[in-house]
This record gives structure tokens, C-alpha cells and sequence, in this order.
């Protein structure tokens, strides 16, 4: 398990791209996936979006991403052939096609009694025998046959009046005929416990906001598909939740920034320490981070010749 991970640093890159391509960087734009990193501890925040470590890739976040794969290629077939056994069908070259793009992920299988070196876990036949409970999992909660999603692993940007820029990429985003619009996110962990409930409903409202003031329509339901136990998150946000989304929003970014002017990044030691890949160069565990990158300069506008 990683700290937040549901998804690879491969499909993390894949983002960066686009997002380097519409001109979004840190000191200008933020996603929930990095608010919620600043929430958890400033330090980690700055180690991903500052330092730019790289982080291992763990055996959950590596089915996560294949799972996404496969339930957003299932909705690229005809209705009627949107079945279990072809998703399961899916999966296999969902699986190929992220290790030909990353060969080093074959590494994070274990083989016991084969390869002592390889990590413990389970080899590469039982994760996929977990993968396709998952995808049996989404098949009890959702029929897909009877689902036309608007968009699948959608982009959202928007600018606020303070020029912070906010992004996302949505799973689904699903439209009735009435134009209300649902905004789901699938989860190849387990639902939340109640304490650990509002941080997941913090990411969906961030959607919902940017969706609210890209199309003037705050979204009916927000729907988190937990495949890991089975179930799903609903909550019905309303104009009141959007706007103290947007005043967390702004005092997180003003958090952000005051950080990031003073090099103060503080360390917050949690529960969730034990899933952080930087816990060895963190002060709050005995470690010495690196030092800070230095920014390059912005070269000065050249004086017009006289
Ligand atoms: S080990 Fe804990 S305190 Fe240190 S950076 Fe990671 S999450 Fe933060």
C-alpha cells in the first residue's frame, strides 16, 4: 500500500504530461491529490512536488492503475458486451501494455521459494486473480450495460479569482437525461472508516467545484466505488459544501505558498508515516531530506536598445 496510492507514478507521469502541456505548475495550480499530500504533511507535499522523488512502486497502486484501464476501456465496447468475463478479458493486455511501458514493474512480484531476492507478496498469477475480483467486485455495485458515461478519465481546469489554477482527472462523469450530473471515482481499496470519510469526500468536492465553475452545474451526486470491500461513498453536495470547498481550497494554497517562500516544510509524523516511501530522509523519524532544489533564475527582460 502506498501513503494515498491508487494509482502509479506511471499514470502520475502520464498527467504531469498533459498538465505541462496546458501550462500547470506548482506555483500556479493545484489538484486534489496534492492538497490532500499537503493535509497528510507538508514535508511529504514537498518531497513529491518540490524535490520530485520518485517513489517505488507498490503492488497496490500497480493494480490500481490496471483496474482503472480496464474499467475505462470496458466503456469503449458496445453495452451489451460490457460483461464480467470481458473485463476479465481486459485485463491481460491492460496488465502487458503497463509493463511494456515500465518493464520494472515485473520486480514488485514476489516468487517464493524461486528467487529469495524478490519481495514477499503475491506473484504475478495471484495478483491478477485479485485484480479479477476487483473487476467482480465493480460488477455487483455497478451494471455497465446500462451506463453511458459523458466522459471517462476527464481533465477539469479552473482558474479562481485569486489565479490559482485548480485541476483534476475525474474516472467518470456521468450525465441524465435532466443534465444533473454524477462525478464518480473508483477505488481499488477499501471505503474509509468515519474519520478517514471526509478526507475522501474532499477530492470529489474539489471535482465537483471545478465542474461547477467550468459549467455552471453543481454536480447532483458524488459516487466513490470502493472495489476493495464492495462498496460506495454517495454524497449530494450543495452550493454551501462547493463554497467552503473553495475557502479550504484558498487557505490551503495561501499554506502552500507561506511554506514555499520560508523552505518551512514541517514533517507531520501519523499513523500514515508507515506507508510513506521518504521515511528514511524524514527529520521526524531520524532522517536528513536533501537540500532544496534552487530554483533557476528568470533571466531579467532585456532593456530596449537605444
Ligand atoms: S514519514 Fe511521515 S512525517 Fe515524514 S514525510 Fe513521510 S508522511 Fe511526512
Amino acid at each position: 500500500m502506498s501513503i494515498d496510492g491508487d494509482t502509479t507514478d506511471l499514470a502520475e507521469a502520464t498527467h504531469a504530461a498533459i498538465d505541462e502541456q496546458a501550462g500547470l505548475t506548482r506555483r500556479n495550480s493545484l489538484s486534489p491529490s496534492r492538497a490532500s499530500d499537503f493535509m497528510t504533511c507538508p514535508l511529504l507535499y514537498r518531497f513529491r512536488v518540490i524535490d520530485r522523488l520518485p517513489q517505488a512502486p507498490s503492488i497496490d497502486a500497480v493494480r490500481g492503475t490496471v483496474v482503472h484501464k480496464v474499467l475505462e476501456e470496458l466503456f469503449d465496447l458496445p453495452a451489451t458486451e460490457r460483461t464480467h468475463d470481458r473485463a476479465n478479458l481486459l485485463l491481460g493486455p491492460a496488465w502487458e501494455q503497463l509493463l511494456a511501458e515500465e518493464p520494472g514493474l515485473a520486480e514488485i512480484f514476489g516468487d517464493p521459494g524461486v528467487d529469495s531476492d524478490r519481495p514477499e507478496g503475491p506473484d504475478l498469477a495471484t495478483w491478477l486473480e485479485q485484480c479479477r475480483g476487483l473487476l467482480g467486485r465493480y460488477f455487483a455495485l455497478e451494471d455497465p450495460q446500462r451506463l453511458e458515461p459523458a466522459e471517462r478519465e476527464v481533465h477539469v481546469v479552473t482558474q479562481l479569482e485569486s489565479g490559482l489554477t485548480l485541476h483534476g482527472y475525474i474516472d467518470r462523469v456521468d450525465v441524465a437525461p435532466t443534465g444533473e450530473v454524477r462525478i464518480v471515482d473508483y477505488k481499488t481499496g477499501r471505503s474509509p472508516g468515519e474519520h478517514f470519510e471526509a478526507k475522501a469526500l474532499f477530492q470529489m468536492k474539489f471535482y465537483a467545484l471545478v465542474v461547477w465553475r467550468t459549467r455552471g452545474v453543481i454536480p447532483r451526486v458524488l459516487q466513490l466505488v470502493y472495489l476493495g470491500n464492495g462498496e460506495m461513498l454517495r454524497y449530494e453536495p450543495d452550493e454551501r459544501d462547493l463554497l467552503a470547498t473553495e475557502r479550504k481550497v484558498a487557505a490551503l494554497w495561501a499554506a502552500i505558498r507561506r511554506a514555499d517562500d520560508s523552505g518551512d516544510w514541517r514533517p507531520n509524523k501519523s499513523v500514515l508515516c508507515g506507508w510513506c516511501d521518504h521515511k528514511v530522509i524524514c527529520p521526524a523519524w531520524g532522517g536528513t531530506p536533501p537540500p532544496l532544489p534552487v530554483l533557476p533564475v528568470p533571466e531579467a527582460p532585456k532593456s530596449p536598445a537605444m
